[in-house]
């Protein structure tokens, strides 16, 4: 109980909206923030309401308020009685995200952006398939991880975002896009999900948990650039969730240059992590491969893509154009040499899809996201 307590005190110094007070003075209380509890299952909310004296079955309508229909006002929770209202208002409170900015592009895609308590902006992307609703995440006020095409490594890191605030982008994006759904996410967004291990595997706790009806482990994707001990962890603890590692280059040299990460973590080293992932049936590990003009994407590249993607794991492969951003020194391949790039790859074995990412024009596409909102804003 001590450790918990020690760890909701850092939390909430750090990163969160939420106050801790010291129970032993008299004239302090606690007030708990029900997303960021240890993992806010229904159980550990039964819990909680029941140490606040209440019958633990209202966990499950607080639930509902806050999970289904995104409500954070406990004074609005109008199946529960009042003096449980005013008393849960005095002891608890529901991490709530500010939108501050909604911007739809021509093809669909929603970017909303969100301010934190402390000023801080993330955002998110909504993409409208015909069935699939994918909402993409960040994990990151920006990223630590300074990947040289990318705007949001180049806009530097400021900090983690607590559990609530990676779960609240779902509750927020469903309250906010057209028909309310979201039936796949991936962990896309702003950040690095695997620097950010400890508030990521509690988001995933919460979002997959059945009664929140967010969404379920098989729906969701987890994007990494390579952190080692962090696939190996999320392949122990969600071996569920489908793994996207962005390789971006096929040797060391270059991925060095692209990708300072590789320093730490070179490809042998994540080609070993990837081939303990893992693979249920049916479930192959995504590579992105982001294709930058005369920087990654010769004939021999492809061929040491290919020689990567041929050890011991199911993978696919996804070929990114370069998406571009405001100062980045990189242009994207013209249609014709990424297409010979993917036959390449195709006629050596491998399964290749050139994705053209979604929301270009609003600045929402991969390694377009960055604390600045730009656009068009329909808020
Ligand atoms: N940090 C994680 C997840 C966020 S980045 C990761 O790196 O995987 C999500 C994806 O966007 C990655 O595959 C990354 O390689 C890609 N990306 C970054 N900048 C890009 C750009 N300018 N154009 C196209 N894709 C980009
Ligand atoms: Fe960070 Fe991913 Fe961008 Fe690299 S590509 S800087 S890891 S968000």
């Amino acid at each position: 109980m001590v450790k918990y307590l020690n760890i909701k005190v850092k939390l909430s110094i750090d990163y969160s909206t939420f106050r801790i007070y010291c129970n032993n003075n008299p004239n302090s209380r606690k007030v708990v923030n029900i997303i960021d509890l240890k993992q806010s299952t229904l159980a550990e909310t039964e819990h909680f309401v029941s140490k606040a004296g209440e019958n633990p079955y209202r966990a499950r309508q607080i639930r509902q308020w806050i999970f289904h229909r995104g409500v954070c006002d406990f004074g609005s929770m109008t199946d529960l009685s009042k003096s449980l209202r005013d008393r849960l208002a005095h002891i608890a409170s529901v991490t709530c995200l500010k939108q501050i900015g909604k911007t739809e592009s021509a093809d669909g895609t929603i970017k909303l952006a969100f301010e934190l308590s402390d000023s801080a902006i993330i955002e998110s992307v909504w993409i409208p398939e015909e069935k699939r609703k994918t909402l993409c995440i960040s994990t990151q006020a920006g990223c630590k991880m300074g990947c040289r095409f990318c705007l949001t490594g180049k806009s530097g890191f400021i900090r983690n975002l607590s559990a609530a605030e990676i779960v609240d982008q779902v509750i927020c994006a469903r309250k906010s896009v057209p028909g309310g759904r979201v039936t796949n996410l991936v962990l896309m967004g702003m950040g690095e999900p695997l620097d950010n291990y400890e508030n990521t595997f509690k988001a995933l706790k919460v979002i997959t948990e059945p009664d929140a009806g967010l969404v379920g482990a098989r729906k969701i994707t987890l994007s990494t650039a390579g952190v080692v001990p962090g696939i190996m962890k999320i392949a122990d603890d969600f071996p569920r969730v489908k793994l996207a590692v962005s390789i971006n280059a096929p040797n060391d040299d270059l991925r060095n240059e692209l990708m300072p990460i590789n320093r730490k973590y070179p490809l042998a080293r994540l080609q070993n992590a990837l081939k303990t992932f893992p693979a249920p049936k049916g479930k192959r590990i995504t590579l992105e491969y982001v294709m930058l003009k005369g920087v990654n994407d010769s004939e021999n590249n492809a061929i040491e893509l290919s020689e990567f993607a041929a050890k011991d794991f199911p993978a696919k492969i996804n070929l990114i154009p370069f998406n571009p951003c405001p100062g980045a020194p990189f242009d994207r391949p013209d249609r014709p040499e990424i297409e010979k790039f993917r036959d390449i790859l195709v006629n050596r074995g491998h399964n290749v899809f050139i994705r053209e990412s979604r929301g270009n024009d609003i600045l929402a596409a991969c390694g377009q996201l960055s604390r600045s909102i730009g656009g068009r804003d329909t808020a």
